[in-house]
């Protein structure tokens, strides 16, 4: 059987494990590049007026990848993406995108949604062994089993590397040496044998120990936040300007609440299990369900009080309506348990010099905050 060749939306560093996967049953991967202006001009071209940011991120890569390797027509290639989940836009993206695709002359693609199990099982069941299929072709199952392994220890080892990297940042004595460690570490990473679990261990001590060797301050007082927001958004350090790196740069050590590996265990796997916890949490803000992420960022801001962060930054897509509601209710929030929080809203237009204000006048509030509880405290 000839190979089939796939592409997996870029999303941070998960490509590394995508590419993982794909090499270990037997296929191709096609890793989109990172945001461009030529990616950020086709989507923005081709997407409906209004539609939110990640939609149009995503048209832009596959439309450069199509134009540039020639795929989509002659050649036959896989996109392999994410399903909706709940009321917003996102349930409408493969169906649109397909669409749009085609209408420029592309039809020579399919597009594989990936999602969990609707409820009522019976009948969502059907829908995922055909999805299931199409996901891992016909290879032998070994490859397959061995393929999720590898590459899901590659997403857990890309997970904790950036996590331990975001920890060293705002204490490392030279600027943008973390960074660089981690840009490595990853490159070490992504270059293991994709087939070897031994290996890519190894490959992750070896970046674990290149981040330790970090000299740091150790004295330094940094202030602690949380991030929270559209998932798409929080994922792709691209789509989010970095926030994270200029958080960290103004001293601020930063959590990001939602990580490739848990939206993949919440989204797709204990679907259910995490619906009622966060459902449990939110229940005095909000008794349904709106959509997208909006939900998660009201939880991971009250669990965010309760660790003992001074604020959170939600980011959130220009037109995304889930989080605009969150947004309203985040404000109540924050009075109520008395957290900071600063909403950025990002598109194509986002300005990067009003976008590093904003992030520098809310972190001297928390320092100022900091600076009080402290004396307050004496
Ligand atoms: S969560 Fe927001 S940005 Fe993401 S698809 Fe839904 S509406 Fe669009």
């Amino acid at each position: 059987m000839s190979k089939r060749l796939i592409i997996f939306p870029r999303m941070g560093n998960s490509w590394i494990s995508f590419k993982t996967y794909i090499k270990n049953i037997g296929d191709i991967p096609i890793i989109p590049r990172p945001l461009n202006k030529r990616v950020l001009e086709l989507g923005v071209k081709y997407s409906p007026e209004g539609i939110c940011f990640p939609f149009k991120v995503l048209l832009g890569q596959y439309l450069d990848l199509f134009e540039r390797l020639n795929l989509g027509k002659e050649r036959k290639v896989y996109i392999i993406s994410l399903g909706g989940y709940g009321p917003c836009r996102f349930g409408y993206y493969n169906a649109l995108h397909e669409k749009i695709l085609k209408d420029l002359g592309y039809k020579n693609f399919e597009i594989i949604t990936v999602e969990g199990i609707d409820h009522p099982f019976y009948r969502g069941f059907p829908k995922f062994i055909k999805m299931i299929g199409k996901l891992f072709g016909f290879h032998p199952p070994w490859r397959i089993i061995k393929g999720f392994i590898n590459a899901g220890y590659k997403l857990y080892f890309i997970d904790k590397l950036e996590k331990l990297a975001y920890k060293i940042m705002p204490r490392e004595i030279n600027r943008g040496e973390t960074l660089n460690t981690l840009n490595k570490a990853l490159t070490i990473l992504d270059k293991a044998p994709y087939n070897n679990l031994r290996k890519i261990k190894e490959a992750y001590e070896e970046g674990v120990e290149m981040l330790k060797r970090i000299t740091i301050d150790k004295k330094k007082e940094v202030i602690k936040v949380g991030l929270v927001g559209e998932a798409y958004m929080l994922m792709d350090y691209d789509n989010n300007r970095e926030i994270e790196k200029k958080l960290a740069y103004l001293g601020v050590e930063v959590d990001r609440s939602l990580r490739t590996s848990t939206w993949a265990s919440d989204r797709i796997i204990f679907v259910k299990k995490h619906k009622e916890h966060m459902m449990k949490i939110i229940k005095p803000y909000l008794n349904c369900f709106i959509g997208g992420d909006g939900q998660e960022s009201v939880m991971n801001t009250i669990l965010y009080k309760e660790k003992g962060y001074d604020g959170v930054v939600h980011v959130l897509p220009f037109g995304c309506l889930p989080e605009i509601v969150a947004k309203e209710i985040l404000a109540k929030v924050s009075r109520d348990i008395d957290m900071p929080v600063l909403s950025i809203s990002l598109d194509e237009q986002t300005g990067e010099a009003g976008l590093i204000t904003r992030l520098e006048a809310f972190v001297d509030l928390l320092r100022e905050r900091k600076y009080k509880q402290k004396e307050v405290l004496v």
